[in-house]
């Protein structure tokens, strides 16, 4: 059996991928800020993110899913918005919540890659990280998600040798209370394919940048 620690995971797409990885056989740990998960995490805290760390007790992790993130300045203005907290808070959750992470699971990823079946790392950005697509708005958003993708490939590339892959992933538009009701797919969806690419992650795949359904999506 595989170990996989989902990000994020007592609402909207991290249930739905903790509970999808859960019937396909994985044991699974699933992370909450509030403790209703199967551990407790705040990505933003780095005590929290050793705490969590120490409680695995030293276990290979196969599959590391980042999925935790915010939003900050959904419905900001130009002129008025955008104050430098949000920003901070935007970056602290979607980028060096996701590096701590990483950078603490290392040793069990690495203790995963050991035995030969490699470890995989799947950090969810967005589209909205595209440089090819770039129409304006959600400023703190789009950076924050370019930035994790830009950090994504670069950890590809230093941890391919070890035999840990790095995928980064756009998960469709998902109904969730950040995607809203009139988003195109529900979180079971966008679970079942993201986890067929998470499969699919090899050290010869790594650094794609890639949708749920399985397309490369333009950097
Ligand atoms: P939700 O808002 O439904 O859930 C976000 C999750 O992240 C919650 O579990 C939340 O926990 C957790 N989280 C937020 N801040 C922290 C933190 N500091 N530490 C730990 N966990 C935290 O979002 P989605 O499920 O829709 O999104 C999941 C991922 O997919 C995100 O990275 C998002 O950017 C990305 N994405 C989503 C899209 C969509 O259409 N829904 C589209 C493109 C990308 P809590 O309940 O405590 O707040």
């Amino acid at each position: 059996m595989t170990r996989a620690v989902v990000t994020g995971a007592n609402r909207g797409i991290g249930l739905a991928l903790a509970d999808h990885l859960r019937h396909a056989g994985h044991a699974v740990t699933g992370t909450a800020r509030d403790g209703s998960a199967d551990a407790v995490l705040d990505v933003t805290d780095p005590r929290s993110v050793a705490g969590f760390a120490a409680g695995l007790g030293g276990c290979a992790v196969d599959l590391l899913v980042c999925n935790a993130g915010i939003y900050a300045d959904k419905r900001q203005g130009l002129d008025d918005g955008y104050p430098a907290p949000m920003w901070a808070e935007g970056f602290a959750v979607n980028v060096t919540g996701v590096f701590l992470t990483i950078q603490a699971l290392l040793p069990n990823l690495r203790k995963a890659a050991a035995v030969g079946g490699g470890a995989r790392i799947a950090v969810i950005s967005s589209q909205m990280a595209s440089q090819a697509t770039a129409p304006g708005g959600s400023y703190i958003y789009r950076a924050s998600k370019a930035a994790v993708l830009n950090l994504g490939r670069n950890l590809a590339a230093d941890l391919a040798p070890e035999g840990i892959a790095v995928g980064i992933y756009h998960p469709g538009w998902v109904r969730t209370d950040m995607g809203g009701g009139g988003a195109d797919i529900d979180a079971d969806e966008a679970a079942a394919g993201l986890a067929a690419r998470f499969a699919a992650l090899t050290v010869e795949t790594t650094g794609c940048f890639e949708t749920w359904d399985g397309r490369a999506h333009p950097l």
